[in-house]
């Protein structure tokens, strides 16, 4: 793999790339322990989106495996899941918001991840009112027996990343996730890197 471009996301922000089809790109938790809130839309038809509810459908799982696709709400692949130096991520929970730092914690104006997508993809043709939920990597949800869920540190190291194969032209969005509240990001936003990949 030759690595064409780095992009790195700073803490509490977000970072739009655009990957065509076959090129690969990763997503590498620099100092371990960081979540990356993540979107991706066809290229060549914004309405079409990567979308957890119908991901959870065609896989019947709420797990990846490597190889699964990323489906769209057209119940295509977008993106294919090509390698994983983890093994837990979650595509079940939304975005923090601006509601879930004002409702939850009583705090205004806390950076979270649905802004700093919007304002990552404020270059494209999207629908602004409708973000689709995310992809987490490196979100450690652990569910007990009846179904409940706790949310842990991510099991990530430094260095450890994802690898994300294009099946069509994409444009994807990844956040460092803004949450210091709650143990989601080991309680500290720490940087992530995009780079982008072709054989
Ligand atoms: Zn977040």
């Amino acid at each position: 793999m030759r690595i064409k471009k780095k992009i790195l996301i700073p803490p509490y922000s977000a970072r739009s790339i655009e990957v065509h089809k076959g090129e690969s790109l990763y997503i590498v938790d620099i100092e371990g322990k960081q979540v990356g809130d993540f979107v991706c839309y066809n290229m060549h038809d914004y309405s079409e989106h990567v979308s957890p509810v119908h991901m959870r459908s065609s896989l019947s799982s709420i797990r990846l495996r490597i190889g699964d696709m990323l489906y769209s709400n057209y119940r295509r692949g977008l993106m294919q899941f090509a390698e994983d130096t983890v093994g837990k991520h979650d595509f079940f929970f939304p975005a923090c918001d601006y509601y879930r730092y004002k409702v939850d914690f009583g705090v205004e104006n806390h950076p979270n991840c649905h802004d700093n997508l919007l304002e990552a993809l404020k270059d494209y043709p999207i629908d602004r009112e409708h973000l689709p939920d995310p992809i987490n990597w490196f979100m450690n949800n652990e569910m007990n027996e009846y179904g409940d869920y706790t949310i842990k540190d991510p099991l990530s190291k430094p260095g450890d990343y994802v690898r994300l194969v294009a099946l069509e032209d994409c444009v994807c969005a990844c956040t460092t996730c803004s949450q210091d509240f709650v143990p989601v990001n080991g309680m500290k936003v720490t940087p992530l890197e995009l780079q982008l990949a072709e054989d």
